[in-house]
């Protein structure tokens, strides 16, 4: 067997051990004579694995104790309608910032279900700009009297990230989409009155999206939405109204322990602040052949764009990169372009692998 290197936005890699754990356990996790797809959510050995995960996921984010952990379905698209409907209370506003697709998109969604009941306004965009840069405090016009202020701190198409450091000043709760980067680096949650990171990205398979948010700001959805749909019921219920996405949840918790083993979240960002250097620096060192348009302060860590000087390369590049192993570099389609993910999971060796493969090309086609 031959693992590609896989810079795919998402679904994407996943740490090479924790695959070899679950193939492992896949038949009979821990002596329970079933595997953990075949096993009731209320036994007790699921109700292990849940409760290992989020108590994991707290010690690796440092989640203070007035914070909920939701393992929700529906992916952060579903967030983008669901935070409204809890957050949002009818004849209030909510402020949006926007950097980049995703931040977009959660504001046409909070738009669409809030019509006719709250305002969802567009507080400062980067879209002129052709989203190459996050937002400056003078493009920023918050209401200090918003619900709460939507960003997303990693945008996954346009390559921008924004870390907790260099968060606006709101004045208002903040709420995150942090999908492509959490786990990525250490976080303040505390900066935060809601992170929401949809898994396949930087935490497992697809079919979970975590939800951290905190106490005071439950039990304010509107009347009507669904059960399922109200964060305090999930919360009351440990997010077992109904069946959770259990294997989802599993995989989750094995990425948890494999982040602990490498000594948590502050020297996990080492590594993926080094990854990320040696990336730039084959585009950036390239004289032009390829190209990054991000600011660099606003640069991402984990989804690196770039184009070729002669588009008509991009062909090649592919052909030539996926022969020799390196898989899923083409860009999204809205940018154009490649694009390489370099998530946690994906190790050093793989970004080595693809800066040679890209100094190589250049030298052949300069
Ligand atoms: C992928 C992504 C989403 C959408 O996630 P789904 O789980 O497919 O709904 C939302 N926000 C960001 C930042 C993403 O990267």
């Amino acid at each position: 067997m031959t693992r590609i290197w896989n810079f795919s936005a998402g679904p994407a890699v996943l740490p090479a051990e924790v695959l070899e754990q679950v193939k492992d356990e896949m038949l009979d996790w821990h002596g329970a004579g079933c595997g953990v797809m075949e096993m009731s959510h209320r036994g007790k050995e699921f109700t292990s694995i849940i409760e290992t995960a989020e108590s994991d996921l707290r010690a690796l984010l440092g989640i203070p104790a007035n914070y909920k952990v939701l393992f929700l379905q529906g992916g952060a698209t579903q967030q983008f309608a669901q935070l409204p409907m809890n957050l949002l209370p009818a004849g209030g506003s909510a402020d949006y910032l926007v950097t980049g697709s995703w931040s977009k998109k959660a504001l046409k969604e909070a738009q669409h279900v809030a019509a006719g009941i709250a305002s969802v306004r567009n507080a400062g965009s980067t879209e002129a700009a052709g989203f190459t840069r996050n937002l400056d405090a003078g493009e920023i016009s918050i209401d200090a009297n918003a619900a709460y202020v939507h960003l997303c701190t990693n945008e996954t198409i346009h390559g921008l990230e924004l870390d907790c450091s260099r968060l606006p000043q709101a004045g208002a709760p903040l709420v995150a989409d942090m999908s492509s980067h959490i786990l990525s680096r250490p976080v303040d949650v505390s900066k935060y009155a809601m992170i929401y990171a949809g898994a396949q990205k930087n935490v497992g398979p697809s079919g979970v999206t975590l939800v951290i948010v905190r106490e005071d700001l439950l039990g304010k959805a509107w009347k009507t939405i669904p059960s399922i749909m109200d964060y305090a019921v999930m919360a009351e219920n440990g997010s077992m109204l109904n069946t959770p996405p259990t294997f989802a949840i599993y995989v989750a918790g094995l990425v948890f322990q494999w982040l602990k083993r490498q000594g948590g979240l502050a020297e996990v960002e080492k590594i993926n602040r080094h990854k990320a250097e040696l990336l730039y620096a084959c585009i950036d060192e390239s004289e032009g052949f390829y190209r990054n348009p991000v600011r660099i302060a606003d640069r991402s860590r984990m989804n690196v764009p770039f184009t070729l000087l002669r588009p008509e390369l991009d062909a090649a590049f592919l052909a030539e990169s996926k022969a020799a192993g390196l898989a899923s570099l083409k860009g999204h389609k809205s940018v154009g372009g490649m694009r390489a993910s370099i998530y946690n999971a994906m190790p050093t060796d793989g970004v080595r692998t693809l800066v040679e493969f890209m100094n190589d090309f250049r030298k052949r086609n300069a």
